[in-house]
């Protein structure tokens, strides 16, 4: 092997990512990689609303069902680069500077060091790398797989682990998302005719509605679970007018609510509380649900990270590819090196030494799990 963690790390931040480009480059890498170490791989691919071709890999070391999965998505949010080098790797004062750096191109290489500096004849049960496109928009690559992949749906692993940035501490619940997007119709007229129909009059009704069930909801301990922070649902809408001027009556008006369910806040109530608004208003609605992700704590991935790591499982709000993979993969922690703080941002780091001991620790794992 040509690599340890920090040099993969350097080559994947080299092999700019971004998600609105498609991802073969650097899915085509991956799979030399792991093809040359032997490992079996699906590759399924799928074209995005933009016509860019994306890939999902899963590969796996071993025979039969069950086993160890380690998921990491391999795309990224723009670099920024008039800010910073984003896809010059840097290395200063032992940290490790670049986009994807942190999320999370290290915490994949990681991954993939100890995964293959394990000896297969040791391998009790087969072992998998899990690698999705189109995380950063909502989760794409994670949903296509889950329903694509048949070597995940068929052999399914018992334990998943996604490798996004917790600082090595174990994850075992984030919320989930849901969204609904109800339109009202108006018709499009000067305004100074007084013939057209604003559908901007026609969601205000409903938005009104909405900023008291947003109330409610902070204050009501039934719709709250507190083992999140924060324990409430919150919302968020965006208003879509097209290109709407002051002079000419708004021809339709889209608002989309995002909501983040918990596991026991009686949030599918309150999802369907806004649906039904909404329709009580005949706006037009569209949907979708994803449960929060959810390993109890006694199960023997949660207690096996949490021997492991010698740090208290715990929550966290922001969602992962672990809501779709879920569907594949009996129990799923998040835990990965790296401070989800600095992802996004110009300057993205992540520490050397994290990296060294993130590849230990998935190392203990794959001796005890696998
Ligand atoms: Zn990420």
């Amino acid at each position: 092997m040509q690599y340890d963690v920090v040099s993969l790390t350097k080559a994947l931040v080299e092999i700019p990512s971004v998600t609105r480009d498609s991802n073969v480059p650097i899915a085509e890498f991956l799979q030399a990689l792991l093809s040359e170490a032997g490992w079996t791989i699906e590759r399924t691919s799928y074209v995005d609303p933009n016509g860019e071709t994306k890939v999902n890999l899963v590969a796996k070391l071993g025979e039969g069902p069950g086993g160890l999965a380690f998921c990491s998505h391999n795309d990224t949010v723009p670099g920024q680069e008039q800010d910073w080098p984003a896809f010059t790797p840097d290395i200063r004062d032992g940290v490790l500077y670049g986009r994807g750096s942190c999320d999370m191109k290290g915490p994949l290489a990681a991954t993939i060091i100890a995964c293959l500096s394990i000896d297969p004849a040791t391998l009790r049960k087969p072992l998998y790398l899990v690698l999705t496109a189109d995380e950063e928009i909502g989760l794409i690559g994670a949903k296509k797989l889950a329903k694509a992949s048949e070597m995940l749906n068929r052999d399914r692993p018992e334990f998943g682990v996604i490798a996004e940035p917790t600082e090595l501490i174990p994850v075992y619940s984030h919320k989930g998302y849901a969204m609904v997007s109800a339109t009202a119709t108006g018709r499009a007229a000067h305004v100074a005719m007084g013939t057209g129909e604003s559908a901007l009059f026609k969601v205000v009704p409903f938005l009104n509605d909405l900023v008291a069930l947003d109330k409610e909801l902070k204050t009501n301990p039934d719709y709250q679970d507190d083992i999140y922070t924060p324990t409430h649902h919150t919302i968020n809408f965006v208003v879509d007018t097209g290109q709407a001027a002051t002079n000419v009556t708004a021809p339709f008006a889209t608002v989309t609510i995002g909501i983040r369910p918990m596991r026991s806040a009686n949030s599918q109530d309150v999802y369907q509380r806004i649906i039904d608004l909404a329709q009580s208003y005949d706006l037009d609605v569209e949907s979708d649900y994803l449960e929060p992700l959810f390993s109890p704590l006694d199960c023997e991935l949660v207690q096996a990270c949490e021997r492991l790591t010698g740090k208290t499982p715990e929550t966290v709000s922001y969602g992962t590819d672990g809501s779709y993979l879920g569907a594949c993969i009996d129990q799923l922690v998040i835990l990965g090196p790296g401070n989800i703080g600095v992802a996004h941002t110009v300057g993205e780091h992540i520490a050397v030494d994290a990296l060294h001991a993130a590849v230990a620790l998935y190392k203990s794992m794959i001796v005890e799990l696998c």
